[in-house]
């Protein structure tokens, strides 16, 4: 099974049995989505990285003409419909290309904001005028787009912003200051939001040419230094009636719905800037030599390479796998429905709690690649000369924007359990299941398949986590989405679920289908289980003696011990394969392009 056949509920994962849905992998991608790829790949590598430095020292007239060079080739057209001379290609091609273009940093930002927040709103909410307006001009690149929600008083909270609109005659007057809005020196267009009459919560379609509107100075950041950063100022901003976007009073349908698309990117970014710091990690480790030997046959910088390497196939298996799902759901759309774009946006927040996973699991894999590259470069990993220094601080923004990873875990739980209340997830009949399953858990003879063993892990962490979520449920009520800690341990157990069932199905399909990297894919596998099996046991654990102590802890904890009949297998030499490999071949492999 290659796509999604049926339609799959968001966060149906935790509750259905490994292997029983559907999963796009990586390796499922055609010809067509490759090519596109590898056009991305080639002028990311042709006239992009090598003006790193440049475009670093915030040449903005560069990067605006490289945005245009990238129009020009059709990367900025990926999901425009083609009735506004875009390319409509499925959301898959469109971040295997997102992942090329990520490659450095603060280009990656400018892409990201462009293509997506900042066009994506006119493409899901705009009127048929609006569309035939912008949507061409910002497919070719003639115009480049921002997104306006964040004030200095409103970030996580953007509901409560200050900025207003007001209709007088046939225009809306709009008033106040937009902060940290990417794309602001250089923007044609920018999506508003503010309040009608100081109320309803709207957006609006800005030009930069419309009276009243200014930018403030370049922000000065830790990093992605070459990404444009600034206020969007509006002073008595005048623009014509017909510029709202969407409906008034519903502008945070727009925002939210935005900025999930937003996370799923986010998180497909992050592997390509992942792949671009393990080069050189695998380069600068075998060239460093210490105690007379290159320093890539320590067994602690293998750990270090064998460990950045897990977490890129298992990026890319969770992402793609989400993908595979929003596309599936999609497919059953169409543009020539009246009411499209909300029908897209719905098919798309079905799976806002894969979303959040890939934003923050994502965005925490590649600072800690980042990380691991400047402790395994040592002290010129601390010296601006060399590239880890540099992919620490840009990839820092990631776990900020498109909603901070602390209101992102929120989200996930949070999500998961307003559906099981709604009825949509039947989290109850599981939590009975897993609870009769005490006496008598799930055995390793019931898996089959190569990776039998390893599915037998994944299915005894949903338990554990099911024990554990399930007692915050009795105990807590509904005080628990007050108790953030607790909220934040079941999206963290979550999250490791779906990655550690993600990277097992990939693998297992690799090693039947007799895939080249099919070894290194189980190593890799068998590694991250290993790892991210005693990470979820550990937060069951912890969970239950937040909610509850003494007898009432013993026996829950007695009930998470009853599914925790996993062993692991050694980390230690598994790393040692993986990082032998990736020094024989000099890269990263498994490459998907
Ligand atoms: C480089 C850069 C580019 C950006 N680009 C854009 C852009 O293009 N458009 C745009 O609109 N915005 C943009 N932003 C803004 C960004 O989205 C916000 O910074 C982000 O949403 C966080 O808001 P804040 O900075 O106000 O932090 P706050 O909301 O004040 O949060 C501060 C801390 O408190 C935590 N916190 C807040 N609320 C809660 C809660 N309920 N529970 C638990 N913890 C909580 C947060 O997680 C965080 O750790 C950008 C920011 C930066 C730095």
């Amino acid at each position: 099974m290659s796509i999604a056949t049926e339609q799959v509920k968001g966060g149906s994962f935790l509750l259905t049995p490994i292997g029983t849905m559907p999963q796009f992998t990586p390796e499922d991608f055609g010809e067509d989505a490759k090519e596109f790829a590898r056009a991305a790949r080639e002028f990311m590598q042709g006239e992009v990285i090598p003006l790193d430095e440049e475009i670093d020292k915030l040449n903005l007239p560069l990067t605006v003409s490289l945005m245009k060079k990238a129009g020009a080739l059709g990367l900025l057209a990926m999901e425009i419909p083609e009735a506004y001379e875009g390319m409509d290609v499925d959301k898959r091609t469109a971040m295997l290309v997102l992942e090329e273009m990520s490659k450095q940093g603060s280009f990656a930002v400018t892409y990201s904001a462009n293509t997506g927040i900042g066009t994506l709103p006119i493409v899901y909410f705009g009127t048929e005028a609006q569309k035939q307006a912008y949507l061409p001009k910002l497919a070719s690149g003639e115009w480049l787009a921002a997104y306006a929600l964040t004030e200095a008083g409103s970030g996580s909270d953007a509901m409560s912003a200050k900025s207003t609109a007001v209709l007088d005659g046939d225009h809306w007057v709009l008033n106040g200051t937009k902060m940290w809005i990417t794309n602001a020196g250089f923007a044609d267009i920018f999506v508003i939001f503010a309040k009608v009459d100081g109320e309803q919560f709207s957006a609006f379609l800005v030009e930069k040419t419309d009276p009243g509107v200014s930018t403030g100075a370049e922000e000065k950041k830790l990093g992605i230094k070459g990404s444009s950063t600034r206020t969007v100022i509006l002073e008595n901003c005048r623009i014509p009636k017909d510029r709202l976007l969407g409906e008034i009073g519903k502008g945070h349908k727009i925002a939210f719905g935005i900025l999930n698309i937003g996370r799923f990117k986010l998180g497909v970014g992050s592997q390509g800037g992942m792949k671009r710091i393990l080069e050189h990690a695998i380069r600068y480790t075998s060239e460093r030599h210490q105690f007379g030997k290159a320093i890539n046959s320590f067994g602690l910088i293998q750990q270090k390479l064998a460990d950045m390497a897990a977490r890129i196939f298992v990026c890319e298996a969770l992402n793609f796998r989400t993908v595979g799902y929003i596309d599936e759901a999609l497919s059953r759309t169409s543009w020539t429905s009246p009411t499209a774009g909300a029908e897209k946006m719905a098919a798309i927040d079905e799976y806002a709690i894969e979303c959040s996973i890939s934003k923050v699991w994502g965005s925490e894999a590649l600072f800690f690649v980042a990380d691991e590259a400047v402790q395994a470069f040592g002290g010129y990993g601390f010296s601006a000369e060399y590239p880890p220094e540099k992919a620490l601080r840009d990839c820092r923004i990631n776990r900020i924007f498109e909603g901070t990873n602390e209101i992102n875990r929120l989200l996930i739980a949070g999500t998961l359990l307003k559906r099981a209340m709604k009825g949509e997830l039947p989290l109850m009949q599981f939590g009975q299941q897993v609870a009769k399953e005490i006496s008598d858990p799930p055995k390793p003879e019931s898996f089959t398949g190569p990776l039998a063993r390893l599915k037998h892990g994944v299915e005894l962490s949903k338990r554990q986590c099911m024990l554990a979520a399930g007692l915050a449920v009795q105990v807590l009520g509904q005080k628990l989405i007050d108790n953030q800690e607790v909220m934040a341990r079941m999206s963290d157990m979550l999250t490791e679920i779906y990655a550690m069932e993600s990277a097992v199905i990939r693998a297992e399909r690799m090693l039947e289908g007799g895939h080249r990297w099919a070894q290194l894919a189980r190593d890799i596998t068998e590694l991250y289980v290993n790892e991210s099996w005693h990470r979820v046991h550990g937060n069951a654990r912890m969970l239950c003696a937040d909610v509850v102590e003494g007898e009432a802890l013993r026996h829950a904890l007695a009930g998470v011990k009853a599914f925790a009949e996993f062993h692991p297998t050694s980390s230690a030499r598994l790393r040692g394969r993986i990082a032998s490999e990736l020094i024989q071949r000099g890269s990263y492999p498994i490459d998907v392009a």
